[in-house]
Protein backbone atom coordinates (compact mmCIF):
# COMPACT_ATOMS: atom_id res chain seq x y z
CA UNK A 1 0.00 0.00 0.00
CA UNK A 2 1.80 3.22 -1.09
CA UNK A 3 0.61 6.46 0.31
CA UNK A 4 0.22 9.42 -2.39
CA UNK A 5 0.14 13.01 -0.95
CA UNK A 6 -0.07 14.99 -4.40
CA UNK A 7 -1.79 14.83 -7.51
CA UNK A 8 1.37 15.28 -9.75
CA UNK A 9 2.72 11.88 -7.93
CA UNK A 10 -0.66 10.36 -8.30
CA UNK A 11 -0.35 10.78 -12.19
CA UNK A 12 3.16 9.24 -12.49
CA UNK A 13 1.94 5.88 -10.41
CA UNK A 14 -1.21 5.83 -12.55
CA UNK A 15 -0.31 6.42 -15.99
CA UNK A 16 1.55 3.31 -16.64
CA UNK A 17 -0.72 0.94 -14.70
CA UNK A 18 -3.72 2.50 -17.16
CA UNK A 19 -0.93 1.56 -20.47
CA UNK A 20 -0.85 -1.66 -19.35
CA UNK A 21 -4.75 -1.82 -19.17
CA UNK A 22 -4.90 -2.05 -15.43
CA UNK A 23 -8.68 -0.76 -13.96
CA UNK A 24 -8.66 1.29 -11.18
CA UNK A 25 -11.41 1.35 -8.54
CA UNK A 26 -11.65 4.13 -6.56
CA UNK A 27 -13.45 5.00 -3.11
CA UNK A 28 -13.63 8.60 -2.23
CA UNK A 29 -13.78 9.03 1.86
CA UNK A 30 -13.50 12.26 4.04
CA UNK A 31 -11.38 9.63 6.48
CA UNK A 32 -12.40 8.95 10.25
CA UNK A 33 -12.86 5.27 8.80
CA UNK A 34 -15.40 2.86 9.73
CA UNK A 35 -16.37 -0.74 8.67
CA UNK A 36 -18.78 1.28 6.33
CA UNK A 37 -15.96 2.72 4.22
CA UNK A 38 -13.53 -0.66 4.61
CA UNK A 39 -16.76 -2.37 3.29
CA UNK A 40 -17.21 -0.06 0.08
CA UNK A 41 -13.22 -0.64 -0.53
CA UNK A 42 -14.19 -5.17 -0.51
CA UNK A 43 -16.41 -4.35 -2.98
CA UNK A 44 -14.03 -2.22 -5.26
CA UNK A 45 -10.79 -4.73 -4.85
CA UNK A 46 -13.43 -7.48 -6.25
CA UNK A 47 -14.50 -4.83 -9.11
CA UNK A 48 -10.85 -3.96 -10.66
CA UNK A 49 -7.45 -4.30 -10.78
CA UNK A 50 -5.98 -1.60 -8.48
CA UNK A 51 -7.83 0.22 -5.63
CA UNK A 52 -7.20 3.66 -4.68
CA UNK A 53 -8.42 5.24 -1.83
CA UNK A 54 -8.76 8.91 -1.24
CA UNK A 55 -9.06 10.45 2.17
CA UNK A 56 -9.78 14.49 2.00
CA UNK A 57 -11.98 16.84 4.16
CA UNK A 58 -13.42 18.53 1.58
CA UNK A 59 -14.11 22.27 2.50
CA UNK A 60 -16.25 22.99 -0.29
CA UNK A 61 -18.80 21.31 0.98
CA UNK A 62 -18.76 22.56 4.27
CA UNK A 63 -20.70 25.60 5.38
CA UNK A 64 -19.35 28.38 7.36
CA UNK A 65 -21.39 27.31 10.33
CA UNK A 66 -20.70 23.20 9.70
CA UNK A 67 -17.82 21.30 11.45
CA UNK A 68 -14.73 21.60 8.73
CA UNK A 69 -12.49 22.72 11.81
CA UNK A 70 -13.57 19.80 14.12
CA UNK A 71 -14.49 17.21 11.86
CA UNK A 72 -12.41 14.08 13.03
CA UNK A 73 -9.06 13.23 11.19
CA UNK A 74 -7.03 10.36 12.34
CA UNK A 75 -4.77 9.25 9.67
CA UNK A 76 -2.26 7.10 11.56
CA UNK A 77 -5.72 5.39 12.52
CA UNK A 78 -7.04 5.55 9.35
CA UNK A 79 -3.96 3.85 7.09
CA UNK A 80 -3.84 1.19 10.01
CA UNK A 81 -7.60 0.09 9.27
CA UNK A 82 -7.44 -0.02 5.59
CA UNK A 83 -3.93 -1.89 5.96
CA UNK A 84 -5.22 -5.22 5.33
CA UNK A 85 -7.91 -4.71 2.83
CA UNK A 86 -5.40 -5.22 -0.17
CA UNK A 87 -5.78 -1.38 -1.37
CA UNK A 88 -2.97 -0.14 -3.43
CA UNK A 89 -2.97 2.97 -3.38
CA UNK A 90 -4.21 6.02 -0.51
CA UNK A 91 -4.55 9.10 -2.12
CA UNK A 92 -4.44 12.22 0.54
CA UNK A 93 -4.16 15.24 -1.41
CA UNK A 94 -2.93 19.11 -0.38
CA UNK A 95 -6.41 21.17 -0.79
CA UNK A 96 -3.92 23.23 -3.81
CA UNK A 97 -3.80 19.39 -5.05
CA UNK A 98 -7.62 20.04 -5.62
CA UNK A 99 -8.63 23.73 -5.37
CA UNK A 100 -4.81 25.65 -6.89
CA UNK A 101 -4.90 28.98 -6.72
CA UNK A 102 -6.96 30.79 -8.42
CA UNK A 103 -9.45 28.17 -9.13
CA UNK A 104 -12.87 29.26 -9.84
CA UNK A 105 -15.01 26.72 -11.27
CA UNK A 106 -18.27 25.64 -9.61
CA UNK A 107 -20.72 22.27 -10.58
CA UNK A 108 -24.32 23.24 -10.15
CA UNK A 109 -26.26 20.03 -8.94
CA UNK A 110 -29.75 22.44 -9.55
CA UNK A 111 -33.10 20.76 -8.45
CA UNK A 112 -31.99 17.81 -6.87
CA UNK A 113 -28.85 19.34 -5.04
CA UNK A 114 -31.66 21.39 -3.39
CA UNK A 115 -33.56 19.56 -1.83
CA UNK A 116 -33.95 16.98 1.29
CA UNK A 117 -30.10 17.32 2.20
CA UNK A 118 -29.96 20.56 0.50
CA UNK A 119 -32.48 22.10 2.42
CA UNK A 120 -30.06 23.02 5.50
CA UNK A 121 -26.98 22.89 2.93
CA UNK A 122 -27.40 24.57 0.08
CA UNK A 123 -23.87 24.36 -1.48
CA UNK A 124 -22.90 21.39 0.17
CA UNK A 125 -24.35 18.83 -2.88
CA UNK A 126 -22.67 21.36 -5.33
CA UNK A 127 -19.37 20.89 -3.31
CA UNK A 128 -19.21 17.40 -3.05
CA UNK A 129 -20.19 16.99 -7.04
CA UNK A 130 -16.96 19.31 -7.61
CA UNK A 131 -14.88 17.32 -5.14
CA UNK A 132 -15.30 14.04 -7.18
CA UNK A 133 -15.10 15.29 -10.61
CA UNK A 134 -11.92 16.41 -9.31
CA UNK A 135 -10.54 13.25 -7.78
CA UNK A 136 -12.27 10.83 -10.68
CA UNK A 137 -9.95 12.63 -13.15
CA UNK A 138 -6.67 12.85 -10.89
CA UNK A 139 -6.96 8.93 -9.73
CA UNK A 140 -8.21 8.09 -13.66
CA UNK A 141 -11.53 5.99 -11.72
CA UNK A 142 -13.00 3.03 -13.91
CA UNK A 143 -15.30 2.56 -11.04
CA UNK A 144 -16.31 4.12 -7.99
CA UNK A 145 -17.69 2.86 -4.96
CA UNK A 146 -20.46 5.18 -2.89
CA UNK A 147 -22.21 4.22 -0.16
CA UNK A 148 -25.82 4.12 0.46
CA UNK A 149 -25.61 5.26 3.48
CA UNK A 150 -25.78 9.29 1.56
CA UNK A 151 -28.35 8.21 -0.81
CA UNK A 152 -28.90 11.30 -2.57
CA UNK A 153 -25.19 11.96 -2.58
CA UNK A 154 -25.15 8.58 -4.92
CA UNK A 155 -27.74 9.55 -6.42
CA UNK A 156 -26.38 13.37 -7.47
CA UNK A 157 -22.73 11.36 -8.59
CA UNK A 158 -24.48 9.44 -10.90
CA UNK A 159 -26.30 12.20 -12.60
CA UNK A 160 -23.46 14.32 -12.47
CA UNK A 161 -21.46 10.78 -14.30
CA UNK A 162 -24.62 10.81 -17.09
CA UNK A 163 -24.76 14.79 -17.54
CA UNK A 164 -20.78 15.08 -17.90
CA UNK A 165 -20.31 11.79 -20.08
CA UNK A 166 -17.57 10.33 -17.85
CA UNK A 167 -16.13 6.82 -18.15
CA UNK A 168 -16.93 5.74 -14.99
CA UNK A 169 -19.40 2.83 -13.40
CA UNK A 170 -20.76 4.34 -10.11
CA UNK A 171 -21.77 1.31 -7.96
CA UNK A 172 -23.59 1.64 -4.74
CA UNK A 173 -23.01 -0.03 -1.65
CA UNK A 174 -25.20 -1.07 1.30
CA UNK A 175 -25.58 0.58 4.74
CA UNK A 176 -23.66 -0.89 7.01
CA UNK A 177 -24.62 -0.79 10.55
CA UNK A 178 -24.12 -1.13 14.38
CA UNK A 179 -25.53 -3.74 16.27
CA UNK A 180 -28.24 -1.48 17.27
CA UNK A 181 -29.14 -0.48 13.62
CA UNK A 182 -27.38 3.04 13.88
CA UNK A 183 -25.45 2.91 10.24
CA UNK A 184 -22.56 4.06 10.50
CA UNK A 185 -21.13 7.12 10.63
CA UNK A 186 -17.89 8.86 11.04
CA UNK A 187 -19.57 11.97 12.68
CA UNK A 188 -21.19 8.90 15.39
CA UNK A 189 -18.12 9.85 17.42
CA UNK A 190 -19.50 13.01 18.29
CA UNK A 191 -22.13 10.88 19.96
CA UNK A 192 -21.85 9.40 23.96
CA UNK A 193 -23.02 5.83 24.27
CA UNK A 194 -26.62 6.76 25.56
CA UNK A 195 -27.05 8.67 22.44
CA UNK A 196 -26.07 6.12 20.28
CA UNK A 197 -28.76 4.14 22.18
CA UNK A 198 -31.29 6.94 21.34
CA UNK A 199 -29.82 7.59 17.55
CA UNK A 200 -30.38 3.87 16.80
CA UNK A 201 -34.33 5.02 16.75
CA UNK A 202 -33.96 6.82 13.45
CA UNK A 203 -33.83 3.44 11.99
CA UNK A 204 -35.99 1.63 14.00
CA UNK A 205 -38.38 4.55 13.42
CA UNK A 206 -38.24 4.72 9.14
CA UNK A 207 -38.30 1.03 9.07
CA UNK A 208 -41.60 1.22 10.92
CA UNK A 209 -42.48 3.70 8.01
CA UNK A 210 -41.56 1.37 5.79
CA UNK A 211 -43.57 -1.85 6.55
CA UNK A 212 -46.68 0.29 7.05
CA UNK A 213 -45.69 1.30 3.55
CA UNK A 214 -46.03 -2.23 2.35
CA UNK A 215 -49.09 -3.30 4.83
CA UNK A 216 -50.65 -0.57 2.35
CA UNK A 217 -51.42 1.09 5.81
CA UNK A 218 -52.09 4.98 6.39
CA UNK A 219 -48.33 6.13 5.66
CA UNK A 220 -48.81 10.08 6.36
CA UNK A 221 -49.92 8.93 9.72
CA UNK A 222 -47.39 6.52 9.90
CA UNK A 223 -44.55 9.54 9.56
CA UNK A 224 -46.31 11.38 11.87
CA UNK A 225 -45.71 8.87 14.46
CA UNK A 226 -42.46 8.50 13.60
CA UNK A 227 -41.30 12.36 13.73
CA UNK A 228 -42.67 12.71 17.59
CA UNK A 229 -41.54 9.45 19.09
CA UNK A 230 -38.05 10.63 17.63
CA UNK A 231 -38.47 14.31 19.33
CA UNK A 232 -39.82 12.01 22.41
CA UNK A 233 -37.00 9.55 22.81
CA UNK A 234 -34.51 12.83 23.13
CA UNK A 235 -34.11 13.82 19.52
CA UNK A 236 -33.85 17.94 18.69
CA UNK A 237 -35.47 18.14 15.33
CA UNK A 238 -36.46 16.26 12.63
CA UNK A 239 -35.57 17.86 9.78
CA UNK A 240 -37.45 15.34 6.99
CA UNK A 241 -39.10 11.63 7.27
CA UNK A 242 -40.01 11.15 2.95
CA UNK A 243 -41.00 8.95 0.51
CA UNK A 244 -39.30 9.10 -2.83
CA UNK A 245 -38.05 7.50 -6.11
CA UNK A 246 -35.24 5.46 -5.32
CA UNK A 247 -33.68 6.05 -8.92
CA UNK A 248 -35.10 10.12 -9.73
CA UNK A 249 -35.91 10.93 -5.83
CA UNK A 250 -39.22 12.79 -7.01
CA UNK A 251 -41.97 12.62 -4.56
CA UNK A 252 -43.96 9.57 -4.57
CA UNK A 253 -47.51 8.63 -4.03
CA UNK A 254 -48.75 5.68 -2.07
CA UNK A 255 -48.99 2.47 -4.53
CA UNK A 256 -45.60 3.54 -6.41
CA UNK A 257 -42.91 1.05 -6.28
CA UNK A 258 -39.24 1.38 -6.39
CA UNK A 259 -39.28 3.66 -3.44
CA UNK A 260 -36.91 4.98 -0.72
CA UNK A 261 -38.08 6.13 2.72
CA UNK A 262 -34.86 9.41 3.68
CA UNK A 263 -34.75 11.10 7.00
CA UNK A 264 -32.36 13.33 8.50
CA UNK A 265 -32.83 14.36 12.33
CA UNK A 266 -30.32 16.43 14.83
CA UNK A 267 -29.43 14.60 18.15
CA UNK A 268 -27.24 16.54 20.51
CA UNK A 269 -26.42 18.76 17.50
CA UNK A 270 -25.42 15.83 15.24
CA UNK A 271 -27.40 15.87 12.12
CA UNK A 272 -27.92 11.87 11.69
CA UNK A 273 -29.23 10.63 8.11
CA UNK A 274 -30.31 7.55 7.31
CA UNK A 275 -32.59 5.31 4.32
CA UNK A 276 -34.47 2.21 3.87
P1 LIG B 1 -17.61 10.02 4.06
O1 LIG B 1 -16.23 9.69 4.55
O2 LIG B 1 -18.61 10.21 5.15
O3 LIG B 1 -17.61 11.12 3.03
O4 LIG B 1 -18.12 8.71 3.30
C1 LIG B 1 -17.37 8.15 2.26
C2 LIG B 1 -18.20 7.07 1.60
O5 LIG B 1 -18.53 6.07 2.55
C3 LIG B 1 -19.53 7.59 1.03
O6 LIG B 1 -19.77 6.97 -0.22
C4 LIG B 1 -20.52 7.15 2.08
O7 LIG B 1 -21.81 6.98 1.58
C5 LIG B 1 -19.92 5.82 2.49
N1 LIG B 1 -20.44 5.42 3.81
C6 LIG B 1 -20.43 6.15 4.95
N2 LIG B 1 -21.04 5.47 5.95
C7 LIG B 1 -21.44 4.29 5.42
C8 LIG B 1 -22.14 3.16 5.94
N3 LIG B 1 -22.56 3.11 7.21
N4 LIG B 1 -22.38 2.11 5.11
C9 LIG B 1 -21.96 2.16 3.81
N5 LIG B 1 -21.31 3.19 3.27
C10 LIG B 1 -21.05 4.25 4.05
Amino acid sequence: MQIIRNAHELKKQISPLKKQGKTIGFVPTMGALHEGHLSLIDIATKKSDVVIVSIFVNPAQFSENEDFGTYPRDEEDDLKKITHHNVDFVYMPRVEDIYPQGFDLKILTGELGQQLEGMARPHFFDGVALVVVKLFMQTCADVAIFGEKDFQQLTIIKNVVKALDLDVKIIGAPIIREKNGLAMSSRNQYLSAPQKQIAANLYKQISAVKNTLEAGEDVESAIDNARKSLLKSGFDKVNYIEIRNSDSLSKETRGAQNLRILAAAYLNGVRLLDNV
